[in-house]
C-alpha cells in the first residue's frame, strides 16, 4: 500500500473506532496528539524503505536499514527492492508500544496506526512477515495491487465512512440496514 493511502486508511479507521477504544470524548489537544501518533504509526513500518514517505525524510535510518535487510546492495548492477523486514514485524510493534508505555493515548494511537499499516500491507500480494525473520507471510486471500484501483477504492470508501461518522451519521447502523442485518 502506498504511504498516502496508509495515512488515509489509518486515520479513517481511527476516527471510526476511537470512541470504542478510549471510552471517552478526547480533549482537542489529546485528539490532535493521538491523530499525529496514528499518522506516525501508519508511516513507521516503511522506515526501512528510502523512497517511502517517512524514509525519504530520515535517510540516515532508511538507507542503512535497506542495506541491512538486503534490499539494496553495493553491487552496481543490483536492483533495489522492498522486502518488508523487521519494521513490519510484531517485534517492532511491541517495541513501539513499550516505548510509549504509560502514555496510554499516544501508545494506543501509535500502535493503531502501526497495526493499520500491517493490515494494509497484508491486503497486497507481497503480504507481511509478521514473525520476521521467519518467512511465514500473513496475506489476505482477497488482495489488491499496491497503488492500484482497488487500493484507492478501499481507501476512499473508508475515508467516506469516517467523514460520515465524524458528521454524526451512525455508519455501523447504516451498514447493517443496507446489508439487511439490521
Ligand atoms: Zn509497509
Amino acid at each position: 500500500m502506498l504511504g498516502r493511502n496508509h495515512v488515509i486508511s489509518s486515520v479513517s479507521g481511527w476516527v471510526l473506532v476511537q470512541p470504542y477504544l478510549t471510552n471517552h470524548q478526547p480533549e482537542p489537544m489529546e485528539a490532535a496528539i493521538s491523530l499525529a501518533a496514528v499518522i506516525l504509526g501508519s508511516l513507521l513500518p516503511d522506515i526501512d524503505h528510502p523512497d517511502s514517505l517517512l524514509g525519504r525524510r530520515v535517510k540516515f535510518i532508511s538507507v542503512p536499514l535497506s542495506y541491512l535487510q538486503g534490499d539494496r546492495s553495493l553491487l552496481p548492477w543490483s536492483e533495489d527492492s522492498h522486502s518488508r523486514g523487521i519494521t513490519h514485524s510484531i517485534w517492532a510493534l511491541m517495541a513501539c508500544w513499550w516505548l510509549f508505555a504509560g502514555q496510554d493515548t499516544v501508545a494506543m494511537a501509535l500502535a493503531f496506526g502501526f497495526v493499520a499499516h500491517l493490515v494494509g500491507d497484508a491486503l497486497t500480494p507481497a503480504g507481511v512477515r509478521l514473525f520476521w525473520p521467519f518467512n511465514f507471510k500473513i496475506r489476505s486471500p482477497l488482495c489488491f495491487r499496491t497503488g492500484g484501483f482497488i487500493e484507492y477504492l478501499f481507501t476512499t470508501s473508508l475515508a467516506t465512512f469516517a467523514a460520515m461518522h465524524w458528521l454524526g451519521v451512525d455508519v455501523f447502523e447504516q451498514l447493517k440496514t443496507v446489508s439487511g442485518l439490521g
